[in-house]
């Protein structure tokens, strides 16, 4: 292995590195990966709401997704995947919904004046 200090090669067995003194050791390098409990990821509430909220009121849904997504990555919880569908589902709604009101907009603009 390799000092992660100075990068000269050392002995697998050592705990110090005999060229510049810094612990090369496994235990006193990650002490803070160790002592960490895994504890078991949370699903962000918010993002589940913004999934559903999606289905049905776009704009909604788009609000609560945006703000779960940063939830989550802020504080590490699950449910971005869902607050990401949340975000695509909204604006491919809002977007077909603009779509049909130019159409409409567009058609009725060239109805002969009765
Ligand atoms: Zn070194």
């Amino acid at each position: 292995m390799y000092c992660k200090k100075c990068g000269k090669e050392i002995d697998e067995t050592a705990t110090f590195c005999p060229a510049c003194g810094a612990p090369v050791s496994d235990r006193s390098v990650e002490p803070v990966k160790e002592t960490a409990p895994a504890a078991p990821v949370r699903t962000n509430q918010l993002a589940i709401v913004g999934f559903v909220l999606s289905f049905f009121v776009a704009l909604a849904g788009l609000i609560c997704s945006i703000i779960a997504r940063k939830q989550c990555r802020e504080n590490g919880e699950g449910g971005a995947g869902f607050a990401l569908a949340g975000i695509i589902i909204s604006i491919a709604e809002i977007v077909l919904v603009l779509f049909y009101v130019v159409i409409f907009v567009v058609v009725v603009a060239h109805l002969p004046m009765a």
